[in-house]
């Protein structure tokens, strides 16, 4: 008995005394003390040879010795494995390059709402081309070509062929759907459109729409007035104020703009509003009985109404920015006030 614990005390000794400079000689330290044919299972092999007694002393003298060679393998291990870090040039305590996560634009943001509150009510998307030709941007939509109304609407026109433009409204969407659909339609179409503009704080080349069009039997403009109204409530909260001001558009009869309370000043008055407190956010009416005619749908047996909104006048209002420009400059600055935001 006393010769095996004066033994474990050698293998202790030598254990300690071991160093390792690199990889393989730690390796070499496990496979000799550790090893399924090591030292530690060899001293384990004595245990049968140890008198009744003195099992549970020796027991706890190998226990003892099992765990200081695994300390002293870990220990060596650690200590090259930090030496090769250091000569590596690499420091893996160092924290990690952060990851910066981006932000849905907030012409994105706004687009999504607005599409989501139609959807609520049982609108379907519908998308249509950039490009488009003269008669589903004009004609269908009850504007001739010497429609004076064409003025307001200059847009880019392209080289190879003049009867292709940039659309100037997303009603050409509508007329593509009242192309390929019958009624009942209930669409809601957003996009990007165009117009030759000067660019400036308030004007743009280009912006984006949002517009809507239900055609069905006995559809009244007080079909349209709820759906605006539910609309600017769930948009902007319970406590807006809303009107509507008659107005001319060629493709709607009647047709009226709605404004609602300033968002931005609570109707005190401000740049915003040019100090009225309220604010013009869409147009809107009853689809011209000449438009449905274009697509073959029987105006005395089918009514319905359109309106329209431009994406950058809700966000303008709800997150209150004041400059056009700042959605398309792509400052980050700008950017990532957005984040979070739904
Ligand atoms: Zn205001």
């Amino acid at each position: 008995m006393d010769n095996i614990l004066t033994q474990i005390a050698q293998y202790k000794q030598e254990a300690s005394a071991f160093t390792a400079a690199n990889a393989e000689a730690a390796e070499n330290f496990r496979i000799k003390y550790l090893g399924t044919k090591g030292i530690l299972k060899s001293v384990m092999g004595e245990m049968k040879n140890v008198p009744n007694e003195n099992k549970k002393q020796f027991g706890q003298t190998v226990n003892e010795l099992k765990s200081f060679l695994e300390r002293k393998h870990a220990e060596l291990k650690a200590a090259f494995e930090s030496r090769e870090t250091a000569s590596s040039g690499m420091d893996l305590s160092l924290p990690g390059d952060p990851v910066s996560v981006g932000t849905r634009h907030p012409l994105t943001i706004t687009r999504n709402r607005i599409v989501s509150i139609f959807k609520r009510l049982g609108f379907a998307l519908a998308e249509g081309p950039d490009i488009e030709d003269d008669w589903h941007n004009f004609g269908a939509m009850n504007l001739p070509e010497d429609h004076p109304a064409r003025d307001m609407q200059d847009t880019f026109y392209i080289n190879q062929n003049p009867s292709w433009l940039l659309r100037t409204h997303t009603s050409s969407v509508q007329a593509r759907v009242m192309e390929t659909q019958k009624p009942p339609i209930r669409v809601i179409c957003p996009g990007r459109v165009y117009r030759n503009e000067t660019i400036s704080a308030r004007a743009h080349c280009f912006f984006h729409q949002v517009e809507g069009l239900y055609i069905d039997e006995n559809v009244s403009f007080a079909d349209l007035k709820q759906t605006l109204y539910f609309f600017v409530k769930e948009m902007f909260g319970n406590d807006v104020k809303v009107r509507f001001r008659p107005s001319y558009f060629p493709f709607t009869e009647p047709s009226a703009e709605m404004d609602i309370s300033c968002r931005i000043c609570e109707g005190e008055g401000c740049n915003v509003c040019k100090h009225t407190g309220w604010v013009e956010i869409l147009g809107s009416g009853m689809v011209h009985p000449n438009v449905l005619e274009n697509f073959g749908i029987d105006s005395n047996k089918y009514t319905g109404y359109a309106f329209g909104m431009g994406i950058e006048r809700i966000a303008q209002l709800k997150y209150r920015v004041n400059d056009l420009r700042l959605y398309s400059q792509n400052d980050v600055r700008f950017l990532k006030q957005f984040t979070g935001a739904l």
